[in-house]
């Protein structure tokens, strides 16, 4: 099955910068139950970046959607920023719990990710940085294939 990126065409407030280098991925969740990818980006304007931070954005539903260009500098991990790709979950997964859908997705684009790049490392944001993203119910061993 072809990995299916949902393209949206975004304002960005400064055009992301350019990455030199894909070393990692580090995987989120949007500590929120619900939102569009849109509703994500103008959340992250109004903050003060440049729109959303994160590259890609796996809703519930199983749908994946491309945030910032893929070869561009997110905003999501601090000291990671330029050697990394982000991606985010819906979904507060402190309380909730993954569905399969999201799993499945999730699975697919980060294997298809560390083949593209030949990555060696996938993080937790809570892994890189004091923060409780992306939850103690959050999935990564099913995600990943890691023990
Ligand atoms: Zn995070």
């Amino acid at each position: 099955m072809a990995l299916e990126i949902i393209e949206h065409n975004l304002s960005w407030n400064g055009e992301p910068e350019k990455r030199s280098r894909t070393e990692c991925i580090v995987l989120h969740h949007l500590a929120s139950e619900k939102a569009s990818l849109l509703d994500v980006h103008n959340r992250h304007l109004s903050a003060g970046w440049s729109g959303i931070v994160y590259h890609f954005y796996i809703r519930k539903d199983g749908s994946i959607h491309r945030g910032r260009p893929e070869d561009s500098i997110g905003a999501h991990a601090l000291g990671y920023n330029p050697c990394s790709i982000g991606i985010c979950f819906e979904g507060s997964f402190e309380a909730e719990d993954m569905t399969e859908t999201q799993k499945t997705a999730g699975r697919e684009l980060i294997s298809y990710l560390v083949v593209k790049y030949d990555l060696r490392s996938i993080f937790l944001h809570s892994d890189i940085s004091p923060d409780l993203c992306p939850g103690a119910n959050f999935p990564f061993k099913e995600l990943t294939g890691t023990p």
